[in-house]
């Protein structure tokens, strides 16, 4: 039999996959089966590893192509293949398209290919990872020489027993210790550690299988020729035939009042079947008491819906853009969309930007098309995601709803790709592998011969670009359903509120009176404040200064509840000053209001008001998202605050009033989307207001009452917007007229980043000529992150393909000259130059 070689895909930081070969112990027991797409365990360095199989052949690499020509010596030199340790699925788990899609995640992000498909993996629920220590030579010469001495100080002491606990010569004690009822403790593994440091340890990472609970199915055999029995054996035929599954054990025998002999019995006479299957934890039941409504779809509806069937029935691929104004009903389009294409015997997925509406939409599919629906987002614990992943692997379920992971959803025969709210910021990863989910939807609908589907009622200027230029189709709805109107946009000139008032309150007159009035009639209001805490910054009246982040370059937050100044990059945070750090002065002010603080004062105004404020915390689960809209949506929440978070998507009907606290906080910002990003959030937050039958308005403070973003989301005039916002973007070279990447070089050390910068510039100048512009290398605006100094190249160019050059070139440069692995990291396609 030819051995058999894999290359194999591992989690590590690096861009090459690794060779192993499959033992002939595991390779009979495979019975011939492919190894591609399945995950095994290897060991790598001193530790075990979950890989995924690319590829597979019958040669090992390399040989035969000049390595002979070397001669013995370099044969010898090349290492030993290691191998495959285990075969982990019976059903691999990736399937090709899979496969597929992830080589091109790496090449066109220029991920590492490791993590790539580590992102694309199930949890690796089935393990669990332990280090295992022994005793070196170090270690025992060490004991010996303790045990010689007579005085000992108390650390040597408990060094010496811990050390004591990795003896072989001591291993009868050990096991006898582990066999009292007490168990062995735990060990220390920081103190281990530091015994690893010295040499007295050695350490290496195992994998463990993880325990899972099983328990027994039992399944008729319906050819099994009947044989007499007696009655036990025809309540356990009678019971397996109503039921007609599989049961499992307990509840067998519980309902056939039969003892686990006759099941026996009839195993060893061939009639029933058993097996073992993992217990899988109930169904949240969150969704049972939900009736959705049931709407007939209008005439912009219809036509879209006709539009999309068109292109699912060609059975090739397409992309489309649904651009409906807020309330327009995309998601019962989005609905229909889903019938079309499981009428078709397909499977379809649907992201959505954040975790809270994978409930809502959730539901909205659940209640339509019951079982077959999947939830797939980073909020559950692994065993759940890993139990949804499976469900969808094994063709359980046809339909996944899910936040940006969930385009890896392993779902076969896939017909359709929803991205609801395509332009959000959210579906671009801002770890490793840096990939944007709808760009990834798009390119896997293509894979697959599939429709994508992106919808928006403020697209990114890159998809409305697109289909404008007609590589997506264009579906409009222009109304809202049943014509109600768009709510009425109010801009409140805060200037001219200070000349009035001269004062600053966290909420203006204006706001505070209409929220008086919602209060009055008994609707609800909703007021958005882009920042959490109860202070943006604690500042010094003595030298100006901002009491800043130790590890990064940015101004602490205050957060009043828990009497800390906080970092919302790194998580830094230290109980706020009463002097400055830098000067000593004593007068410290707190500067601009957060949500908190927009809360307090709502709380002060209106103390008889039910309010409540959702943001990143006060809610962490999904459990407490659904507490508080839940909530907002019976009515028995009167203001709702909150951050973005309450921006999107949500439909309540009782909302007349939508205020928004400081809505040009990102027009400030060094950033070429700032407009953009203004004018979605607007446009998003007034979308909320008027859904029901009663009509809206909405109040949008700030500074700057003229700027183009704020005047046509106060319109809700997208188009105007666009064309605007392109002209500029044409004249600056900016994205979608031209492609950008950002590269950032990073260290503890400054030198090291300025070293590496620079010489990273004389490997980039060549590219200027073949036109990619290159800008920097400069500070990065936020010049230092976590620790690290940062400093960035930003490289444009109206050619995908040579600045795809330009930046594979630079990894490798990068690895040639030794660069750190984790010092350069390359943003293709980002989505802020922070
Ligand atoms: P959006 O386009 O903003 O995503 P939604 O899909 O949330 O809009 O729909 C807004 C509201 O309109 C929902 O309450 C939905 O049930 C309702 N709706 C959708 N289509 C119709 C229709 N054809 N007739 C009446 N109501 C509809
Ligand atoms: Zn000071
Ligand atoms: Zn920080």
């Amino acid at each position: 039999m030819p051995a058999r070689y894999c290359e194999v895909a591992l989690p590590v930081p690096l861009r090459s996959t690794f060779t192993y070969v499959l033992p002939a112990s595991l390779d009979a027991k495979l019975d011939g089966q492919p190894l591609v797409g399945r995950r095994v365990v290897v060991p790598f360095r001193r530790r075990a590893m979950i890989g995924v199989v690319l590829a597979e052949s019958a040669k090992p690499p390399n040989i035969g192509r000049g390595v002979s020509a070397g001669g013995p010596a370099a044969a010898a030199a090349a290492p030993a293949i290691r191998e495959i340790a285990e075969v982990m699925d019976l059903l691999p788990a990736l399937p090709a398209k899979l496969l597929e899609l992830g080589e091109w995640i790496s090449r066109y992000y220029l991920a590492p290919i490791g993590e790539t498909f580590r992102a694309m993996l199930p949890p690796e629920v089935e393990v669990r990872h332990e280090r295992e220590y022994s005793l070196t030579d170090a270690g025992r010469a060490y004991l010996d020489d303790i045990a010689q001495r007579l005085t000992l100080a108390d650390a040597e002491r408990a060094e010496a027993e811990l050390l004591r606990r990795f003896d072989d010569a001591h291993a009868s004690d050990a096991a006898s210790e582990s066999r009292a009822p007490g168990r062995r403790k735990r060990v220390d593994e920081a103190a281990a550690e530091t015994l690893v440091r010295r040499g007295y340890l050695t350490a290496r990472d195992i994998l463990r299988h993880r325990e899972t609970r099983k328990q027994k199915i039992v399944a008729w055999l319906p050819e099994a020729s009947e044989r007499p029995f007696g009655q036990p054996e025809k309540r356990v035929r009678e019971v397996l035939r109503d039921a007609g599954v599989p049961l499992p054990l307990e509840m067998l025998l519980e309902k056939a009042a039969v003892t686990p002999l006759v099941v026996k019995r009839l195993e060893s006479a061939g009639m029933v079947l058993t097996w073992e299957e993992p217990i899988v934890p109930g169904e949240d039941p969150w969704d049972t008491d939900f009736t959705p409504p049931a709407n007939v779809l209008n005439a912009e509806q219809n036509a879209a819906l006709a539009d999309i069937w068109r292109w699912l029935v060609a059975g090739k691929f397409a992309a489309g853009l649904l651009h409906g104004v807020t309330g327009s009903g995309k998601t019962e389009v989005y609905l229909g969309a889903i019938e079309a294409t499981l009428s078709r015997g397909k499977s379809a997925i649907v992201l959505v930007p954040e975790i809270a509406l994978t409930l809502w939409v959730g539901r909205l599919v659940r209640a339509r098309f019951g079982e077959h629906v999947a939830v797939l987002h980073s909020g559950l614990q692994d065993t759940e995601r890993a139990r949804e992943w499976w469900r969808v692997r094994h063709g359980e379920a046809r339909i996944v709803v899910g936040t940006r992971s969930a385009i890896f959803a392993p779902l076969e025969n896939l017909g359709l790709i929803i991205v609801d709210e395509e332009q959000e910021s959210s579906y671009k990863q801002e770890e490793t592998p840096r990939y944007n989910g709808r760009d990834t939807a798009v390119y896997r609908a293509r894979l697959e011969g599939a429709v994508a589907l992106l919808g928006s009622a403020t697209p990114s200027l890159e998809t409305y670009h697109n289909a404008l230029a007609g590589k997506y189709q264009l579906l409009q709805l222009t109304s809202r359903v049943e014509n109600r109107p768009l709510a009425a946009v109010r801009i409140v000139d805060l200037r001219e509120e200070f000349r009035r008032q001269h004062r600053a309150t966290p909420v203006s007159e204006s706001l505070r009176a209409a929220i008086a009035l919602r209060l009055e009639e008994k609707t609800q209001a909703m007021v958005l404040i882009n920042r959490r805490g109860y202070s943006w910054s604690l500042m010094c009246r003595g030298c100006g200064a901002l009491v800043q982040c130790e590890n990064c370059s940015i101004a602490l937050t205050y957060h009043k509840n828990r009497q800390r100044l906080e970092c919302h990059y790194c998580g830094y945070s230290i109980r706020p000053p009463k002097q400055c750090p830098k000067c000593n002065s004593e007068y410290m002010y707190y500067v601009g209001d957060g949500a908190e603080r927009v809360e307090e004062y709502l709380h002060e105004q209106f103390p008889a008001a039910r309010i409540a404020r959702l943001d990143r915390d006060t809610v962490r689960t999904k459990r407490e998202y659904q507490q508080v809209l839940g909530a907002f949506a019976k009515g028995e929440i009167d203001i709702l605050v909150g951050t973005q978070m309450v921006a999107k998507g949500h439909d309540f009907q009782r909302v007349t009033l939508v205020g928004v606290v400081a809505a040009d906080l990102a027009l400030g910002r060094p950033d070429f989307r700032a407009a953009e990003k203004t004018f979605q959030l607007l446009t998003q937050v007034a979308g909320r207001a008027g859904r029901g039958e009663l009509s809206g308005e909405v109040l949008v403070e700030t500074y700057y009452p003229e700027h183009y973003a704020i005047q046509y989301a106060a319109q809700q005039d997208y188009v105007s917007f666009y064309e605007k916002e392109a002209q500029f973007r044409r004249l600056l070279h900016y994205p979608p007229f031209t492609a950008l990447a950002s590269v950032l070089v990073r260290d503890r050390k400054m030198e090291n980043a300025i070293r590496w910068s620079r010489a990273l510039a004389g490997y980039f100048a060549p590219f200027e000529e073949r036109g990619v512009k290159i800008l920097g290398p400069a500070a990065a605006p936020l010049a230092r992150l976590r620790r690290d100094y940062r400093f960035q190249f930003v490289l444009k160019s109206p050619n995908r393909a040579i600045l795809g050059k330009a930046l594979a070139g630079a990894l490798d440069f990068c690895a040639a000259k030794q660069f750190p692995e984790t010092a350069v990291i390359v943003d293709v396609d980002p989505t802020s130059l922070s």
